[in-house]
């Protein structure tokens, strides 16, 4: 097959590119190399573009007719929950400017496929132990409300033009499935704290005094390489004629404190670090886990990488 990657020279996205070059498929990459790296790509084509810029429909249609392109992938979003509250413009500019220039091109070019990056952000503050997905979702910030029109969209899409699509909702991703594909960004837990303890800190835990078992936020840490796994298994769902869902949750099922997660990094780094216990954090749910039955059960997709793992590799891979 021949797969447009957006995004895929991002940290997510270059772990889609490197299974779908494994597994023998051609892959094209969209991206505007902002947070990107394009040494992360391998053997991909590139096509640096912003999918929101004006030109951005003539060059994805460009793109679809060079290379003969039979679905698409969609990662490239900015994904700064703070930012997207300070900027909401600029969040539906990128992510849902971005997405109506794609989704025109692939209408025109008649690419009928679409695998779209969503979020367990589009769930906001559940108040339950699992979320599965047909619980009503109120994002409380616009990343994800973006998240969420997303979805929208290729539903719309799909219903106008008939195109196929599952939208994933990653939960907390961590972990490097290659030691060269690293999350550089500093922006999540796990990265945050690596940093830290670099710079002699002691890493910061926001709330201690939640309803939770220990008091810290639980969230379902998912192995970027299992997410990765996800993608292809969607877009091979894509081809069935029997598909029931568009919209899956990607995670574990498994539900890990702060905490935790600080002391499987004691563990695997072998520094015996305090922590300072700082105010809670505004809008983080206590807990976000996911139920992960439907993935299961219709993907016949499952983590198979637990919290040592994440910690493991993202500490083996930590720059
Ligand atoms: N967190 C923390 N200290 C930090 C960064 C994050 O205690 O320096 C907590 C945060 O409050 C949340 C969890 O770690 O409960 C995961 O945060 P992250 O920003 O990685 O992802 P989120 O769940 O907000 O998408």
């Amino acid at each position: 097959m021949s797969i447009l990657v957006t995004g895929g020279a991002g940290y997510i996205g270059s772990h889609v590119v490197r299974l779908l070059l494994e597994r023998g498929d051609q892959v094209i990459v969209a991206d505007d190399i902002s947070s990107g790296v394009v040494g992360r790509i391998g053997q991909a084509e590139l096509v640096q573009l912003d999918l929101s810029s004006t030109d951005a429909v003539a060059s994805l249609n460009a793109a679809f007719e060079k290379y003969s392109v039979d679905a698409v992938i969609h990662l490239a979003a900015r994904k700064q929950v703070g930012e997207s509250v300070l900027r909401p413009e600029f969040y539906f500019e990128q992510n849902i400017g971005g997405m109506v220039n794609l989704l025109t091109a692939m209408q025109q070019s008649k690419v009928s496929k679409i695998v779209f990056s969503s979020s367990a952000a589009t769930y906001g503050m559940p108040d339950v132990v699992a979320v599965s997905e047909d619980l009503i979702c109120q994002p409380i910030n616009p990343y994800g409300q973006t998240k969420l029109i997303g979805e929208w969209m290729v539903a719309n899409a799909s219903r106008a033009w008939g195109l196929k699509h599952a939208s994933l909702r990653y939960f907390n991703v961590a972990g490097a499935g290659w030691p060269d594909l690293a999350d550089t960004a500093v922006m999540n837990l796990v990265p945050i704290v690596f940093k830290a303890l670099a710079e002699n800190r002691q890493p910061a835990v926001f709330g201690d005094d939640y309803p939770t078992p220990d008091g810290s936020c639980v969230r379902d840490y998912v192995h970027v390489l299992d997410l990765a796994e996800a993608h292809l298994a969607a877009l091979d769902y894509l081809e069935r004629e029997d598909r029931q869902s568009s919209v899956f949750n990607v995670g574990t099922g498994v539900g890990s404190s702060v905490f935790e997660v600080l002391a499987e990094i004691r563990r695997v780094s072998g520094i015996d670090f305090e922590t300072s216990i700082e105010p809670r954090r505004a809008g983080d749910p206590p807990r976000l886990c996911a139920d992960v039955s439907r993935i299961k059960k219709e993907l016949g997709w499952e983590a198979k990488r637990g919290l040592a793992e994440i910690i493991e590799t993202a500490w083996a891979a930590r720059s």
